[in-house]
């Protein structure tokens, strides 16, 4: 089944906001099994939209809009899409009475609820009406001659629960074949190498598919297939992930959708019973404020030290007074002795320490902006990497802490 994407708004056109709804509502659809072959953004405005709204019925078997559903003026995206379907409107009851409920709830009972409210429970004829629990205006699935137009809420905040909780059941059983994916989270490999190592599998892939996808110092790998039930769905996925297992290896941190880095790493420490000091200098509690985004992370990070000047690395951490002089703050053995005196001061059995230059200004032609270096202790043993990043100051500190993640977790699973 074909599905395409409608975002409306004339402010995503202008690039005052970012079409976050798009980027999920293709994955979300991806994840469904549909085909999507177009997406399209269009601003408030009738004439384009009825043009964009036909096209894309006459091309795709569903198509997907989000935005303009509101009470303004400027929200057509309701009234268009029955005109370009030839429905007329009607005035859905449950939902007249839902958005005074919802007001009468917000504002108080007093609160006198303006006209242009009601709009929002007009609906084209025989569309199945989909309340939305954070707002007042109503998603619609709309079916006609066998298409249908889905008419989702803009603000993320209310089309994200709609569509998990509405749209997705009503998706899947309008396949009738069962998808079902499992994401192989892949750490410390790069994306090209990471391609290159599975360049057979995706390219003679049909059932199951790959499906790659980059993040900071992650990747990813989607696999999906589909069948007449679930069962024999995953029966498929199977011996792909066993493959994908074979081929990355340790450098896989889980195959459960819902597992981030960090999570994978402190259940890690915890089941072995390993307490953690992180010492940062560019990274400034970066790399804690991952750990703790990890409920019970209590158990396995005792502190986190920003030691961001020369003195506080020597009285925090014990670096000698000579390495600073001698080889700098950014070196090889400033990140050795921050790992190893971040364990010997504190006393836990592990430290990752950060030492680098995140830019835009300090660098020189010896220690570019972007040189990182990675220092990690565990259990006496120090591993320090050296790392050339690029990009922003905020892309170099984000690519240092997930190296970091990286390199913790390879060190614990080597040296405990
Ligand atoms: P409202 O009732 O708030 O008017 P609406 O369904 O009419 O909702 P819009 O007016 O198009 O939706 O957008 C409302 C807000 O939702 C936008 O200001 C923006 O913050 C967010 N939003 C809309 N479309 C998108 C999008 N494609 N990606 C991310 N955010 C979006
Ligand atoms: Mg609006």
């Amino acid at each position: 089944m074909t599905a395409e994407l409608i975002t409306v708004g004339t402010e995503i056109l202008m690039g005052n906001i970012v079409n976050t709804n798009a980027a999920y509502l293709s994955e979300m659809c991806a994840r469904l099994g549909l085909d999507v072959y177009y997406e399209t953004t269009v601003g408030d405005n009738e004439k384009r939209m009825y043009e964009t709204i036909r096209t894309a019925l006459d091309r795709s078997d569903i198509v997907i809009l989000c935005g303009g559903l509101g009470p303004t003026q400027d929200d057509i995206t309701r009234e268009t899409t029955a005109r370009v379907m030839d429905l007329a409107l009607t005035e859905d009851r449950h939902t007249r009475k839902r958005i005074e409920k919802y007001f009468k709830t917000l504002r108080g009972k007093d609160y006198k609820i303006t006209k242009n409210n009601w709009r929002q429970a007009m609906v084209p004829q025989g569309a199945i009406v989909l309340d939305n629990e954070n707002g007042t205006a109503p998603g619609l699935i709309v079916e006609k001659k066998g298409k249908t137009a889905i008419l989702l809420p803009g603000p993320p905040g209310e089309l994200k629960p709609m569509f998990e909780r509405q749209v997705v059941p009503y998706l899947e059983k309008k396949q009738s074949q069962a998808i079902c994916s499992c994401m192989v989270k892949i750490c410390g490999i790069g994306e090209s190498m990471v391609e290159t190592m599975i360049e057979d599998l995706i390219s003679s892939q049909k059932n199951p598919t790959i499906a790659p996808y980059a993040k900071v110092g992650e990747v990813h790998l989607r696999v999906t297939a589909c069948a007449s039930e679930e069962k024999k769905a995953y029966r498929l996925i199977r011996p792909v992930v066993k493959e994908l297992k074979k081929r990355f290896g340790r450098h896989i941190y889980t195959t459960d959708e819902k597992v981030t880095l960090e999570e994978s790493l402190v259940a890690m420490m915890a089941k072995k019973k390993l307490t953690l000091t992180c010492a940062e200098s560019c990274t400034g509690g970066a790399i804690s404020a991952r750990i703790v985004n990890v409920p019970g992370a209590s158990d396995v990070l005792k502190q986190g030290l920003v030691t961001y000047s020369n003195k506080a690395k020597r009285h925090y951490l014990g670096v000698k007074k000579e390495t600073l002089k001698s080889v700098g703050a950014v070196s090889r053995q400033t990140a050795y002795e921050m790992a190893k005196g971040g364990c010997r001061q504190t006393g836990t059995d592990a430290c990752i320490a950060v030492t680098g230059i995140a830019g835009p200004s300090g660098g020189t032609k010896d220690k570019p902006v972007g040189l990182v270096y990675i220092g990690c202790c565990v259990n006496g043993h120090v591993k320090v990497t050296e790392n050339h990043f690029s990009g922003n100051r905020a892309k170099i500190r984000e690519q240092s802490v997930v190296s970091a993640l990286t390199l913790l977790r390879s060190c614990v699973l080597k040296y405990s």
